[in-house]
């Protein structure tokens, strides 16, 4: 197996790393630093630059569930095969982590993590990915930390997340699937943007297809911030704790058939193609300050908690409802329909107002002026006992 060359991201002159570093070609003139990976115990190199009858030794004497630490190692494909069968575990045939260490590892080819487990922490801030992360049905046991790496392909799908899962400030370029993963505690891909110094909000970026289908959280599951340049998919997702995606902003995204068992936060969030909510609000969900500008559906959606949708600005949508709102809980306050100052527009037509309000038992209210609005506001109890339908009322 081939040293990569050591690389780091910025091409700018780097600091050295807190740990005893390699400095394989380490030049006074023009890189003080050298290789960045971390000392194989025992030795004064990295594994990719460890002589080759030391690096046999230590991969040979890896056990399944050893703690690696590698750190700033680049590893190239085989060089990862290689440390991977070192802990592959012969009952599963899965590789076997105890703690791993992979902090600002850069991995050339595919990272082929698939089905590894990690009994304990499992650090892959800052690290590289050059083609493929495969974490498919990986399991975490211990935190799992991911942020502020670049990511080509990402597929994390099944994978388990037992402790807490953070992948702020990563970097997704290109799809990244976590169909059916399961984080068991907190899991974070943004910041709250409610908090704290906003200069430091490094909210996950996803430039692919984001999709996010069937994935249980059940913990805490923070997007705040988070942006997704490309569709986005949260179908029959659910969320057993506050989902937060204050801040976020989405191109196209569907949350069909998803499920919010606490409180739903989208304040401020930015929705510029189409959005569909035809979800399950178990708890409160808030729209506050949120930007729709295409198309938006709230059909089929269920708010059993209060709905706000105060300074909303829905300027692409043409249509809003059927929504089932639970003791008629639902709230619109100074929201903007339609183009605003940009004048008329078909999406204006059918729900154009400022102020309205939906609240206590009184009849659901839209002004709209076209011929009729196509949302309807349908009350139920938190008995799910429905209610007559009631249509949206028509103004001038
Ligand atoms: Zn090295």
């Amino acid at each position: 197996m081939e040293p990569l060359p050591h690389e780091h991201p910025t091409g700018a002159s780097p600091s050295a790393p807190s740990w005893s570093h390699c400095a394989h070609g380490a030049d006074p003139a023009t890189d003080s630093v050298g290789c960045r990976g971390i000392h194989v115990p025992g030795h004064t190199a990295c594994l990719a630059h460890l002589a080759e009858p030391d690096r046999t030794a230590y991969l040979t004497g890896l056990t399944p569930g050893a703690d690696v630490d590698h750190r700033g190692t680049s590893f190239s494909r085989g060089l990862l095969t290689a440390l991977l069968d070192g802990v592959r575990d012969p009952t599963t045939g899965n590789p076997h982590f105890g703690k791993a260490l992979f902090t600002e590892a850069r991995f050339s080819g595919a990272a082929w993590f698939r089905g590894a487990q990690f009994s304990g922490l499992a650090h892959f801030s800052g690290a590289h990915f050059r083609r493929r992360a495969e974490f498919r049905d990986a399991r975490f046991s211990g935190d799992a930390c991911f942020g502020r790496e670049e990511i080509g392909p990402a597929l994390f799908s099944g994978a388990q997340f037992s402790d807490r899962a953070n992948f702020s400030g990563a970097r997704f370029s290109g799809r990244a699937k976590f169909d059916e993963a399961q984080f068991s505690r907190d899991a974070s891909f943004g910041t709250n943007p409610w908090s704290g110094d906003t200069r430091d909000s490094d909210g996950a970026q996803f430039s692919g297809h984001a999709s996010f289908a069937r994935t249980r959280f059940f913990g805490h599951a923070e997007f705040g911030e988070a942006q997704f340049s490309s569709s986005a998919g949260f179908g029959l997702a659910e969320f057993s704790g506050q989902a937060a995606f204050g801040g976020a902003q989405f191109a196209s995204v569907w949350f069909a058939a998803a499920r919010f068992l606490e409180e739903a936060y989208f304040g401020r969030a930015k929705f510029s193609g189409h959005a569909t909510f035809a979800a399950q609000f178990n708890g409160d969900a808030v729209f506050d300050w949120a930007q729709f500008s295409g198309d938006v559906q709230f059909g089929g959606a269920q708010f059993s908690g209060i709905a706000k949708f105060d300074l909303v600005r829905f300027e692409g949508a043409s249509s809003f409802g059927p929504v089932l709102s639970a003791r008629g809980g639902l709230t619109v306050r100074h929201g903007v329909h339609g183009a605003g100052d940009a004048g008329d527009s078909s999406a204006a037509r059918d729900l154009r107002a400022h102020p309205v309000g939906i609240d206590g038992d009184h009849p659901p209210a839209l002004r709209g002026s076209g011929s009729h609005p196509r949302g309807a506001v349908r009350p139920c109890s938190r008995h799910r006992s429905p209610r007559p339908l009631l249509p949206l009322r028509l103004a001038d």
